[in-house]
């Protein structure tokens, strides 16, 4: 099934300008060329930059008449990147988000309330039609509004929670505050992804609430979450391979490693229409699971994700590169070239701030100015990053120097 998949990719490929180019760099004109699983090693790599490259349509394979909807990624510097949705697309991630829900054991008796963001991020719209296939009653909640998920929790007797690791902990954190008390509540599962965490993160958020916590692992560019789940026995995140081709590669020398090995997971859709895309470097480091899993799904597992291969930042659930604070921190009028970020964990969530040199000149003693520009740097960020730093302003020369490579970062999050 794969191979016959892989073949309609390739074919899907060859229509869009982009892959037209690189398959016929790579010498493959039809996809007769690939005989068996193991050609698809002759198929190029695909990165993030390359489709902000073909941005906006060099990765359409279909009509636009025929396209449904598209999603972009969060967390890119300057262009996103999109993908387009036909109907059949929709529906084969709707049948994957299901089967990630019905793996855990829910159904037609569950309340969901989805507490992910809703709009061009997939994490919302994502599993919200799972959950409906599924049978559960859906409570499109979106993010954010405390008290205002805990009055839903409470009155719709909620029995799972799809949100990020860190706005589990935080609501946890205001449930006195926002005068709620866990035992008014009917919560059973959790499932928490979009941001890395630890074993140890799972145990905790399960021991406070008393309930079940499943990964969920997904990315934009592979639909959005639905990619990978874990089943009732928690062990590992069954990747679903009739939708993707999975391998991992050493990340330096892009060259396949064996499966126990820590390694880039690199993906294939096989079942996407409207944007197929080949070989793509997820940029996320795991390793693939041995043996067969006591449910007695084949679909094979990855384990919790250890890291990334590049310096993309989440922080609460959103992607950000330094660079792309850069840029717009540049931009800003009256800013000098030396800056550092600082993530800390504030409470459950993360904080960044942005240390800035500004011209000398904007220290005179006039402080609503001052104020002014970190207001309008917080919201430049804020609306090209989607986060909202705290803002520090510094004379020139107050902030390190660095003679070699700038360390710019500094991530004060415990690691456990
Ligand atoms: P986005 O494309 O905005 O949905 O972000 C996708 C990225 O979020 C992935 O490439 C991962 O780096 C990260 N991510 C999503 N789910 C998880 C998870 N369960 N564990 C660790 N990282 C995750
Ligand atoms: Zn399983």
């Amino acid at each position: 099934m794969q191979l016959q998949r892989l073949r309609r990719t390739v074919e899907r490929a060859l229509l869009t300008p982009f892959y037209r180019r690189r398959l016929a760099q790579a010498g493959l004109k039809s996809s007769e060329d690939i005989l068996s699983l193991d050609d698809l090693r002759r198929l190029p790599l695909t990165t993030k930059s390359d489709l902000r490259e073909a941005y906006p349509d060099g990765l359409l394979a279909v009509d636009k008449s025929d396209v449904v909807r598209l999603h972009t990624s969060s967390g890119t510097t300057g262009t996103p990147t999109v993908i387009y949705h036909t109907r059949h697309d929709l529906d084969s991630w709707t049948e994957l988000t299901a089967r990630c829900i019905l793996a855990t054991g829910a159904g037609r008796a569950d309340v969901f309330q989805n507490m992910m963001t809703y709009g061009l991020f997939t994490g919302g719209l994502g599993l919200h039609y799972g959950a409906e296939r599924a049978g559960l009653l859906v409570i499109p909640s979106g993010a954010g509004n405390t008290g205002r998920q805990l009055r839903l929790m409470k009155d719709f007797r909620t029995t799972v929670l799809h949100a990020t690791p860190s706005y589990m902990l935080h609501i946890h954190a205001r449930l006195p505050e926002e005068g709620f008390r866990l035992d008014e509540l009917n919560l059973k599962k959790a499932y928490l992804g979009g941001e890395p965490y630890s074993e140890n993160t799972r145990r905790k958020i399960e021991t406070l609430y008393g309930i079940r916590v499943y990964n969920s692992y997904g990315l934009s560019e592979m639909n959005g979450p639905g990619v990978a789940f874990e089943c009732i026995h928690q062990d590992g995140m069954h990747i679903w391979e009739d939708a993707y081709h999975v391998v991992l590669i050493a990340p330096d020398t892009g060259r396949a490693c064996a499966d126990d090995h820590e390694g880039e997971l690199v993906m294939t859709t096989l079942d996407r229409e409207a944007t197929p895309v080949l070989r793509y470097r997820t940029g996320d480091i795991t390793t693939l699971l041995p043996g067969g899993c006591p449910c007695g799904r084949t679909h094979r597992r990855i384990a919790r994700i250890t890291g990334r291969t590049d310096d993309m930042l989440i922080l609460n659930g959103v992607n950000v590169y330094p660079s792309q604070i850069e840029q717009l921190l540049m931009r800003v009028p009256g800013v000098a070239t030396n800056y550092a970020l600082t993530i800390e964990k504030v409470g459950a969530l993360d904080r960044l701030t942005v240390k800035t040199e500004v011209d000398r000149q904007l220290f005179t003693g006039d402080l609503s100015a001052l104020d002014r520009l970190k207001t309008h740097i917080a919201e430049a960020i804020k609306s090209g990053a989607l986060i909202r730093p705290v803002v520090e302003l510094h004379e020139p020369g107050a902030l390190p120097v660095f003679e070699m490579k700038a360390k710019r970062v500094t991530d004060l999050r415990p690691k456990e």
